[in-house]
């Protein structure tokens, strides 16, 4: 069930990767400012998507808050604790609590390992590092009961991954992802790689087990359309920042930010008629390298709205209307509904 207790809050999360030159790349030649200053929370029971372009930060967001990335700076609270300034025996112990579900069902599974192992394989550890105590024949069962939840017979269980579909591979990756109870899942475009009619079936099923489960998602995919079946909640990202957040229903109905606006524009609607009515916002150029230090608004160089003052400074996230936050000069003085 949905609330407004948060589960995951994300206070100025930095993940930058510095580059080095120089014949034994000792010299410091800047960074690639991968993730910029992002801030949010994820509530209990929620999905939140996360959108925006390829390269505009949103996998290396999750694998930062994972802890697969390093973090440059930022905190990453769960549940209270702060992830980020965890030492590796604290990490292990809180990852129980959040898993992550990868894009490419294809490279995710251990192809050495039978399909029952590598659903197993996360409970054996806890169980030997003394963080579960589960014996072999529970763990077995929890497998097979697990496996069979998300559409995998006993039939399969003693198969090898390469044997299956991608949209089976997901699932058994979507088992494991459960095999340890986890609160949090941190889904990195889990359809993406499916076709459009097995895409369908694996979003029904990750709705279904977030009721039965009691799980929270933070979502990430690329496809307007999924996320919006999907999520309660949407942040769009753009060159390693949040530039709009707001429930899916009115991000989709009322976008404010420019950025939003153009990429919305470009979502084929199945209607022929609405579709040549429809004002199609197309932006110039290409999103900038995330190498280059920019003052201003990270949407500056592309922005049809640009004012002078978006070159100098970088506008902050403010809430325009309840749950609705914007970061773009246009609505600097339209907190609390007055639009621009
Ligand atoms: Fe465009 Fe300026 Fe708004 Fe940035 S702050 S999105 S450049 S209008």
């Amino acid at each position: 069930m949905q609330t407004r207790e948060t589960l995951l809050e994300i206070k100025d999360l930095k993940v930058h990767f510095p580059l080095e030159k120089g014949l034994l790349f000792t010299k410091k030649a800047g960074a690639v400012r991968a993730v910029d200053g992002v801030s949010f929370c994820v509530h209990k029971g929620e999905s939140l998507g996360l959108v925006g372009e390829s390269g505009c930060g949103k996998s290396t967001t999750i694998m930062a808050l994972a802890r697969l990335e390093h973090i440059t700076s930022g905190q990453v609270l769960f549940e209270g604790k702060d992830l980020a300034g965890m030492d590796a025996q604290q990490l292990i112990r809180a990852r129980k609590d959040f898993q992550i579900i990868f894009q490419d069902p294809y490279s995710s599974l251990d192809p050495r390992m039978r399909v029952i192992d590598i659903v197993a394989e996360p409970m054996r550890i806890f169980t030997k590092k003394r963080l579960l105590s589960l014996t072999e024949k529970q763990i077995e069962e929890k497998a097979l009961s697990l496996l069979d939840r998300c559409g995998l017979p006993s039939s399969y269980t003693k198969r090898y991954p390469h044997e299956f579909s991608g949209g089976q591979r997901q699932r058994i990756g979507i088992a494991r992802a459960l095999s340890l109870g986890p609160k949090l899942i941190l889904a990195d475009e889990p359809v993406s790689a499916l076709d459009v009619s097995i895409q369908s079936q694996i979003l029904n099923l990750l709705k279904d087990l977030q009721k039965e489960f009691n799980l929270t998602f933070l979502f990430i995919a690329h496809d307007l359309s999924v996320v919006e079946y999907f999520c309660n909640r949407v942040a769009v990202m753009y060159l390693g920042n949040i530039v709009e957040l707001a429930p899916s229903n009115i991000l989709y109905k009322n976008p404010m930010h420019p950025y939003t606006k153009a990429l919305l524009s470009a979502v084929p609607i199945p209607d022929p008629v609405a579709a040549k009515t429809r004002k199609r916002l197309i932006l110039n150029g290409d999103v900038p390298s995330p190498i280059s230090i920019r003052l201003g608004c990270p949407f500056y160089e592309r922005c049809p709205m640009a004012m002078g003052a978006c070159e100098k400074q970088k506008p902050t996230l403010i809430e325009i209307e309840e749950g609705h936050q914007v970061a773009c000069f246009l609505y600097e003085n339209a907190q609390g509904g007055d639009h621009a």
